[in-house]
C-alpha cells in the first residue's frame, strides 16, 4: 500500500515536488512520480513540512482547570496546592479521558510526537502514570509518547518518592525527570539530582528535568546539574526544561552557566506560554517576561526546542489547545525572533530540534524517513505562524491521521448601510 502526495512544495527546495509514503516511510521524492498510488492527495503548491514534536507536556495535568477552583496569584506555587486536592480522587478513567483529549488536540493541529511529565509522588502515587500509559496505548496509531516520571513535590522533602520513582521506571517510564528547585535547602536540591542520576544509570535513561522555574536569581542548581552532567558522562543525555532563572542571573554568571550547558550538551526547552502567564507575579514594574535566554543558548550551540507545557491546567489556566504554531508565535514575541530568518529558527525548534530531543533521529522529509507530515494550508513558513495555518493534511508513518478545513468569505454589497 502506497500513498502520493502530489504538487508540494518543500521548504528550501525550488520547485514542486511529489512524495511517495510507503511501508511508513518516504519511499521517493521526485519532480514528478509517473506512477499512480492507491491514495493520492494534491497539496495545490501548499507547503509540507515535518510533523512537529511537542518535547514537554503534563498529559496527567490537561484540562484540569475545568473542575478545580482558580489560582488567585497566578503562581507556581499556588497552581501546585490546587492540584494536591485533585490529586487525592484522581482515577485512571478520569487521566485517561483528559490526555486522550489532548492528545487529539495535538494530533489535529500537527503534532504527532509527544514528551509528556507525569507526576509520581505520594499524593497521586501511580495513577497518573497508569492513566497517562493508558491514554497513550489508546492513542498510539495517532501519536507516539515518551514518558518523564515528574516528583513535582520533590524527592527529599516527599517521603516515599524515591520509592514511587524507582517503580515507575520499572513500569515503563522512558525518562527521568526532576525538580530539584522544589527541595527546602540547596544541599538538598543536589541531593536530588545525584538520585535521579543514579537512577537513570541504574535503567540507562535518560534525564529530563524541570530546573529553576522561578525569577529568583538564586536559584542555581542549573549550574550543578551540568556539572553533574559532565562528571557522569552524561552529556547529550539530559534536558532541562523552563530553567527561567538563567534570565534572572548577571550577564557574568548567566555566560558561564550557558558555556557550562553547552559543554553538557544539554538540551534545553523553553515553555514561553506557561512562563509568560506565571513568571514575574512578584515584580511590579518593570516585569520580567520570564523566559530563559533562549537567543544567547543557540548561540551558543545549545540545542533549544520549546513546549505546550500546559493545556487549561492550574498553572496555565485558560488557554491551549496543543497547538505549536500558537506557542511559537509566542515564543517570536515573547524572546524577540522578528526576522524572517529568525522565525525558521523557531520553527526548527519545533521540528528538528525537538525530534532531536524525542530521539527521532533522522528526522525531515528525506527519503528513507519515517513517513510524517503536515500539509498546511499556506506557502512560506513566516505565514505559517502568522496565520496559524490550517493543516490540511496530518500525516503518521504514511497514514492520514488527521484533516481540518478552514475557509471564510467576504460577502460585498451593492449598496451601503452605514450603522
Ligand atoms: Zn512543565
Amino acid at each position: 500500500m502506497n500513498t502520493i502526495i502530489r504538487n508540494a512544495l518543500l521548504s528550501g527546495r525550488e520547485g514542486l515536488w511529489d512524495i511517495e509514503m510507503k511501508e511508513g516511510k518516504f519511499a521517493r521524492i521526485e519532480h514528478d512520480i509517473p506512477d499512480k498510488a492507491e491514495t493520492e492527495y494534491d497539496a495545490k503548491g501548499k507547503l509540507v513540512t515535518p510533523t512537529f514534536v511537542d518535547p514537554h507536556i503534563h498529559l496527567d495535568k490537561v484540562l484540569i482547570s475545568e473542575v478545580v477552583r482558580p489560582n488567585v496569584s497566578g503562581t507556581l506555587s499556588e497552581a501546585i496546592e490546587i492540584i494536591w486536592d485533585k490529586k487525592c480522587d484522581y482515577t485512571i478513567d478520569d487521566v485517561v479521558e483528559r490526555a486522550s483529549r489532548a492528545i487529539e488536540m495535538s494530533v489535529s493541529h500537527g503534532t504527532t510526537h509527544l514528551i509528556s511529565h507525569v507526576d509520581i509522588d505520594p499524593i497521586c502515587g501511580l495513577k497518573a502514570l497508569e492513566g497517562v500509559m493508558e491514554a497513550a496505548r489508546r492513542m498510539s496509531d495517532i501519536a507516539e509518547i515518551r514518558l518523564v516520571a515528574f516528583p513535582q513535590e520533590g524527592i527529599i522533602q516527599s517521603q516515599g518518592t524515591r520509592e514511587l520513582m524507582i517503580e515507575s521506571m520499572r513500569m515503563g517510564c522512558h525518562r527521568v525527570g526532576g525538580m530539584p528547585y522544589n527541595e527546602m535547602t540547596y544541599d538538598d536540591s543536589k541531593e536530588h539530582i545525584d538520585f535521579c542520576f543514579e537512577l537513570a544509570k541504574d535503567f540507562n535513561a535518560d534525564i529530563d528535568m524541570h530546573v529553576d522555574e522561578t525569577d529568583d536569581p538564586n536559584a542555581q542548581t542549573l549550574q550543578y546539574l551540568a556539572a553533574k552532567t559532565i562528571k557522569e558522562g552524561y552529556q547529550g543525555r539530559v534536558t532541562a526544561g523552563h530553567t527561567c532563572a538563567l534570565s534572572s542571573y548577571n550577564d557574568y554568571y548567566a555566560a558561564k552557566i550557558i558555556d557550562l550547558v553547552a559543554k553538557a550538551k544539554i538540551n534545553m526547552i523553553t515553555n514561553p506560554a506557561t512562563n509568560l502567564m506565571l513568571e514575574g507575579r512578584r515584580d511590579g514594574y518593570p516585569t520580567r517576561r520570564g523566559l530563559t535566554r533562549v537567543k544567547q543558548l543557540m548561540e551558543a550551540g545549545v540545542n533549544v526546542a520549546f513546549g505546550q507545557d500546559c493545556i487549561k491546567d492550574t498553572f496555565y489556566p485558560t488557554f491551549g489547545q496543543g497547538d505549536l504554531l500558537e506557542v511559537g508565535m509566542l515564543l517570536c514575541h515573547a524572546a524577540q525572533f522578528s526576522m524572517s530568518d529568525e522565525v525558521e529558527k523557531v520553527f526548527g525548534m519545533m521540528t528538528e530540534n525537538a525530534a532531536k530531543i524525542y530521539g527521532l533521529e533522522p528526522f525531515g522529509i528525506v527519503e528513507g524517513n519515517w513517513a510524517c507530515c503536515n500539509i498546511l494550508d499556506v506557502t512560506t513558513i513566516q505565514e505559517a505562524f502568522r496565520t496559524r495555518a490550517p493543516r490540511l493534511y496530518v500525516f503518521k508513518t504514511g497514514r492520514l491521521v488527521a484533516k481540518s478545513r478552514q475557509e471564510s468569505e467576504i460577502i460585498r454589497h451593492p449598496a451601503v448601510v452605514k450603522s
